[in-house]
């Protein structure tokens, strides 16, 4: 995977996308983004795994609101490939607060507010290495 990884990025369905029907039409929207997925599962994080997934967030006020939420239900966690995947994939989501996304961005589409905002993306090309590593093993990228 190492020779590749500025070709891939880490993304996550979140629980409220997934609960409100919205899981194929985001695959939908990554696909025709140019995305090839690697990696992809339907999952259900318990609630230490989301802690230990957003650690680098355990300071932040809303880190118990995102942790439960994050293991509130199920979600699909994904290993997308383009090039310049990870500016690629957040360029796709658009902003975390869906107010402020731009109109054609997942997030202006699908998310309700700034906690439950459709999905995740990493922020830089080592995170996305961490992130993949977290939830899938070698096994499991095609
Ligand atoms: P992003 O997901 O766009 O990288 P951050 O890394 O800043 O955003 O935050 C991680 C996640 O924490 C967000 O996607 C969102 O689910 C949640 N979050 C961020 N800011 C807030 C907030 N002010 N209130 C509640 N939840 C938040
Ligand atoms: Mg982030």
């Amino acid at each position: 995977m190492s020779e590749q990884i500025g070709n891939l990025t880490f993304g996550i369905i979140k629980p409220d996308a997934v609960r409100a029907g919205k899981t194929g039409g985001v695959i939908k929207r990554i696909i025709e983004g140019g995305f090839k997925l690697r990696g992809m599962k339907l999952i259900h994080m318990t609630h230490e795994e989301a802690q230990g997934f957003y650690a680098v967030h355990k300071e932040r006020p809303f880190f118990g609101e995102l942790t439960q939420f994050m293991s509130s239900a199920p979600c699909v966690v994904l290993a997308l490939e383009k090039d310049g995947a990870v500016k690629a994939w957040r360029d796709l989501m658009g902003a975390t607060d869906p107010a402020k996304a731009d109109e054609g961005t997942i997030r202006k589409e699908f998310a309700t507010s700034i906690g439950e905002n459709a999905v995740h993306g990493s922020d830089s090309e080592e995170n996305a290495r961490i992130e993949i590593s977290y939830f899938f093993s070698q096994l499991e990228l095609v």
